[in-house]
């Protein structure tokens, strides 16, 4: 008999710790029958909706995806050694429609309820605690059990594997952010560095000011709704009824656009054979290179290849009418064209409409080069780009799109296995795949109107001078807007070292490796936290954003091989296997 009982901690109960528990639920009979364990879940906030998806948050908030595609559960796509174990999406198990984008208090509800399910799918030999507090330390020797120190708590929890699943990290501010925030003290001015929308304290942005805001992606979603919603304004169909509470904001950013319009439309037919140019026994190729790679000169011209198939197949077999020779033509060359301007002469000379080719530098940055005399004018470009953008995702005659989305769902999921590369790649995902949903989109356009929103352009330049804040931006050159106001909205960089949680610095300190964008480095093979000799913690393991091996960053779409599934099972049964055998050993 072992001397203890074991015990695992899993600090974080978001979506990727009870993810962890479902996945340790359905492997426990094949590969841990008998011994026991307790399970020790650790997170302030309550257990399945964790921090991002907890009650206590405004009900204006929505889910960025259609209610159809959030999943929390396995199916035969996922490439896996555990058992699938199927369940509910979110629509399904809430009874709404599949294309409602749900607000995040209902996903809280969703994930309780699967956190409840995994618990009473475990064996009665494994019991669950729940410790409503943060996790502040981990200690202990590679080769023995670890000490978990909480906080307002004398004694560690002691533990024979530790799982971090800490999700989105508060950052301390960089140097550039430090500059703003003293600039701000200094003059009087208010300064919101990058957070978590729901939890920063708006009140300092006052009614009719002008507030310089920085980024255009789902965090400036929250932002505008908390800002007009949320302080009493209303929609009168597309018109914005002002409650004259709200700041008038001025957004900009690299892009100078928002993040592509959620697709608006189902997936018929035949989906396009991924992966093709792009699949695993690329990623081996690249893998083996003694050299190792590049991802500008290496990977991403598999990657367009890739899409561009994706896109090519849907439009040829769909639309021929569209097309000037046969797909069986069209793919032998295209498949035998290596070179990136070859396949764009025969794309030309096959697609007569420029709106049927797929151009991803234009989509990636619509505003390239773009030049306008006056904000004035620039309001109206845009909000004609926004319209074009929200027709086009809404309209099947484009379905080329979709198979775009799929093929990045393929492309995330090959890219996973050679760790992480870099932050380019995430930004260009997101832009293209996790955009707000469409009456977001509406609701931008008549907050423009209403002009309580501006836009300010593309290559954003925000300096602290003479007392305030000055915007200038490449799409209207010459021209600038002062404020008293900046908000950056944005999550803060998942970074290990500037982490304003000390369980992770002190990780870092403690010999765990960080790679060059500052993320925790972790074996691909099953999530164990590496040293700087790469050597693989055995009892340490992470999950999710802050690591190397993060995912798509979303919930799983059904059917959809979900790499975040796979990172969750091969973590349970590597932890499984170990107190296998940690039992096997305390017995013999
Ligand atoms: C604002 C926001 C909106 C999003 N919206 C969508 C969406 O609409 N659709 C979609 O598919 N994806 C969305 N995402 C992506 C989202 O990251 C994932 O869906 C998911 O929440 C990530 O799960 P996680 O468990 O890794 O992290 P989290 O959900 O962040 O959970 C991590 C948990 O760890 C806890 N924790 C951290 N440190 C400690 C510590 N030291 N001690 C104890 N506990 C700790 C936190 O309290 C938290 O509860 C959104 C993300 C954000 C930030």
């Amino acid at each position: 008999m072992s001397a203890h009982r074991p015990s695992v901690v899993i600090v974080g109960a978001g979506p990727r710790g009870i993810g962890l528990i479902e996945r340790i639920a359905a492997n426990a009979s094949e590969l841990y029958a008998g011994s026991g364990l307790d399970l020790h879940l650790v997170d302030p906030h309550p257990p399945g909706a964790g921090r991002i998806w907890r009650a206590a948050q405004s009900p204006l908030l929505w889910m960025n995806s259609h209610a159809e595609d959030v999943t929390m559960f396995t199916d035969e796509t996922v490439a896996m050694a555990g058992p699938v174990a199927e369940g509910p999406t979110l629509h399904e198990w809430a009874g709404i429609d599949g294309r409602t984008f749900a607000d995040r208090q209902l996903q809280g509800t969703y994930l309780r309820w699967f956190y409840e399910r995994a618990v009473a799918a475990l064996p009665p030999s494994v019991t669950v605690h729940h410790h409503p507090r943060r996790a502040l330390r981990v200690s202990g020797p590679r080769e023995g059990r670890q000490q978990v120190w909480l906080e307002d708590r004398p004694r560690p929890l002691l533990a024979d594997l530790v799982v971090l699943a800490l999700g989105h990290l508060d950052a301390e501010l960089d140097q550039e952010q430090g500059q703003l925030a003293a600039y701000a003290g200094e003059h009087g001015l208010v300064h919101l560095p990058p957070d978590f929308t729901a939890d920063s304290d708006l009140s300092p942005l006052a009614p009719g000011e002008p507030v310089l805001v920085r980024g255009f992606g789902l965090a400036f979603v929250d932002l505008m709704v908390l800002l007009t919603e949320g302080r009493g304004g209303r929609y009168d169909g597309d018109t914005y009824v002002p409650s004259g509470r709200e700041p008038v904001l001025y957004v900009g950013s690299r892009r100078g656009v928002p993040y592509h319009a959620k697709i608006g439309y189902d997936w018929t037919g035949e989906r396009p054979p991924l992966p093709r140019f792009f699949g695993p026994a690329e990623v081996d190729a690249l893998l083996a290179r003694p050299e190792g790679f590049d991802f500008r000169r290496d990977v991403w011209p598999l990657v367009e290849k890739e899409l561009g198939f994706a896109h090519y197949h849907r439009l040829f077999t769909v639309h021929p009418e569209r097309t000037a020779v046969d797909w069986s033509v069209f793919e032998e060359k295209y498949a035998a064209e290596g070179d990136p301007s070859g396949r764009a002469d025969l794309v030309a000379s096959a697609v007569p409409d420029p709106a049927d080719r797929l151009d991803l530098a234009a989509l990636d940055r619509p505003l390239e080069g773009v030049r306008y005399g006056s904000f004035e004018e620039f309001q109206e470009g845009l909000r004609g780009y926004v319209e074009g953008d929200l027709g086009r995702r809404h309209d099947r005659a484009y379905s080329p799109d979709l198979a775009v989305f799929l093929g990045l769902l393929s492309v995330y999921g090959q890219l996973v296995r050679l760790g992480d590369i870099g932050p380019w790649w995430h930004g260009f995902f997101s832009c293209l795949a996790s955009g707000p949903p469409g009456p977001r989109l509406r609701q931008m356009l008549a907050l423009s109107r209403a002009g309580v929103l501006k836009f300010l352009g593309a290559g954003l330049t925000v300096v602290a001078e003479d007392g305030v804040f000055r915007a200038s931006s490449a799409t209207v050159p010459g021209c600038s807007v002062e404020a008293r106001a900046l908000v950056e909205a944005r999550l803060p960089e998942p970074t290990v070292g500037r982490a304003r949680d000390p369980l992770l610095r002190e990780l870092h300190a403690d010999g765990a490796a960080e790679t060059p964008e500052g993320l925790l480095r972790v074996d691909p093979a099953d999530g164990r936290v590496l040293d700087r000799a790469g050597r693989p913690h055995p009892r340490r393991f992470a999950l999710g954003p802050y690591t190397d091996s993060r995912t798509p960053g979303a919930f799983t779409r059904p059917r959809t091989g979900g790499p975040a599934f796979r990172q969750n099972d091969a973590t349970a049964r590597a932890a499984l296997l170990f107190l296998r055998e940690l039992a096997g050993c305390a017995a013999a």
